[in-house]
Order: C-alpha cells, then structure tokens, then sequence
C-alpha cells in the first residue's frame, strides 16, 4: 500500500477522487484481493454505480466499499470522510465539528457534527495494548460548562467531573497515556482504571492511596508522602493533566459533561500518536472501518 500523505498536496495527489477512496477501502478489506463475503470466491466484477461496488463473479453478490464500516449508509462524499479523517487526525490540536464545517465546506452544521462523532468513536481501538512498565496514575476534576456559556474560574453554574489517568514513563519522558471517566475517588473506580488499562506486572507510581496496595496483578510504588504536592512527585500524569485541561478550553472552550469519554478519547488518540501524524490517520480510518455502522441514536447517546 503507497504512503500515506504528510501533507495536504500528498493528500490531494494520493486521493484525487472517489473511486481512490473506494479502492483504499477495498485494499484494507482485502489486502490480500477481494474475498467473497457470501461464498468466498476470489473474482469480482466493478460495477460502474455512484460509489464503487464489487460483484461476485461466482455467485454475483454485490460489496460495496462502504459496507460493514462506519462509513455505510452517509450520503456524504467518501472524499469528505477521507479528508475529514485527515484534517482531524493531523491538525495539532483537533477541530470542532464548527470548524471542520467551515474547512470541508459542508453545506450544513448538521451534517459535520455527525461526522466527527464517528471519527471520535473510532479513535478507541478495541485490540489497543494496555499501558505496561512503569505508570503513573493520579485523578483531577475537569471543569465542564452548561449550556452555551464556556466554561471558566468561578462560574457557579460550571461543574466539576472527575477524571483518573494513567502515563506510562518511558525513559525521561511520558509514553502512552489512559483518560477515563470516573463517578468518585473510590477504589473501585481507580482500581478499575489500573485493571483495565495497565498490564499485570507493571508498577503503578501514585500518591499515597491505599486503594493501589490492594491490586493484585500490579505493583504500588507510592510517592507521596506526607506534604509534598503531587505534581513534584507526579509530573508526568499532571503534565497529561495540564494539557487536556488546556486543550479542552482551547479547542471547545470546556467541555460537556455528556461526551466527555468521547473527548478524553479524542486528546488520548492525538497524544499517543503526536509523533506519527501521518500514521493517525491510517489508524483513523482503518478503526472506522473496523467498526459496525454507528446510528444517529448510538451517536448522541452516552457513550
Ligand atoms: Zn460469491
């Protein structure tokens, strides 16, 4: 399979149309040649339809490129999708669904918003390798906002909603980071984010907390003692900490509190890949192939 593009003319040149879409869809499908889904011959027909479709020359079953993947049933162009997942798996920061609007230039709000909820959904990876070696965990609280009104300091109406993340320290710095959700502080919580996320064997760096010494499959190799504030001892989840707070506020100006997995996914997918932008959006269409069609119920519901 040819690179994939580093820059928007790379992009413009290795996806010029539809049909170099569809074709990049069918060779992820079947890197080996088409398989027939129904009988398994090796042999199709393209039929010539708005968007490309194989025939079985067997049994003359029809695939189109887009079935069985989130990109199914959108009556958007497959060029917007490609370039979507472009836009969003490289820009540094991330886009809003306002801001992919205006840069794909889509007739409507309406139709952007959806499409970046499916990015988003595809940027966990269900096979994804747990967190392993040495890890920092900690939790903060992310401010949210209500409403149309950004989120800020002091605003009575803004609540709080409680985060737990795990780091992995790879030499000096921070390797791949975890970002969940979390009701409380309690141990079944941020015993369920080291059992989910951190592989046996590993050791956990974390304050003081009891709740670690408890786990079984990890070590607990607690730094905080006594009055040292957290972030000398834990620089790396705050440093993680840090920037999702200032990301939040600067790319959606706070967050709301019924996506907010969504997001914490969205800055995770974008830290863990920051030195292979390129290779994100391999990753971001090829999850969003993996994964069943989402609805529009499936999509604004608690995810
Ligand atoms: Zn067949």
């Amino acid at each position: 399979m040819a690179e994939l593009p580093r820059s928007l003319p790379e992009f413009e040149a290795r996806f010029p149309d539809e049909a170099a879409c569809a074709r990049w869809l069918l060779e992820k499908r079947w890197p080996g040649g088409f398989r027939c889904p129904a009988c398994g011959h090796g042999e199709a027909w393209e039929l010539a339809r708005e968007r490309l479709t194989l025939q079985c020359v067997a049994c003359e079953r029809q695939v189109s490129a887009t079935a069985g993947t989130a990109l199914h049933g959108s009556h958007l162009p497959l060029r917007t999708w490609f370039l979507a997942a472009w836009l969003v798996a490289t820009h540094k920061n991330g886009m809003s669904a306002r801001q992919l609007w205006f840069q794909l230039g889509l007739g409507s709000y309406k139709s952007a918003w959806p499409l970046l909820r499916k990015l988003r959904r595809a940027m966990v990876d269900p096979d994804r390798e747990p967190l392993a070696g040495l890890v920092e965990v900690d939790e903060t609280s992310l401010p949210f906002r209500a409403g149309d009104e950004p989120a800020g300091p002091g605003r009575s109406h803004d609540g709080k909603l409680l985060v737990a993340g795990a780091v992995e320290i790879r030499g000096e710095g921070p390797g791949r980071v975890r970002l969940a959700v979390i009701d409380d502080y309690s141990a079944v919580a941020l015993g369920g984010l080291v059992a989910g996320n951190v592989a046996a064997g590993s050791t956990v760096v974390g304050d003081g907390w009891s709740g670690y010494a408890r786990l079984k499959d990890v070590k607990h190799d607690p730094r905080v003692v006594g009055d040292a504030p957290a972030h000398t001892v834990l620089p790396w989840i705050h440093r993680v900490f840090a920037n999702a707070k200032r990301w939040a506020l600067g790319v959606y100006h706070g967050l709301r509190e019924e996506h907010l997995q969504a997001y914490l996914d969205e800055f995770v997918f974008r830290f863990n890949r920051r030195r292979t932008p390129a290779a994100a959006f391999g990753r971001l269409l090829g999850l969003s192939l993996t994964l069943e069609p989402a609805t529009y119920r499936m999509l604004v519901g608690r995810s």
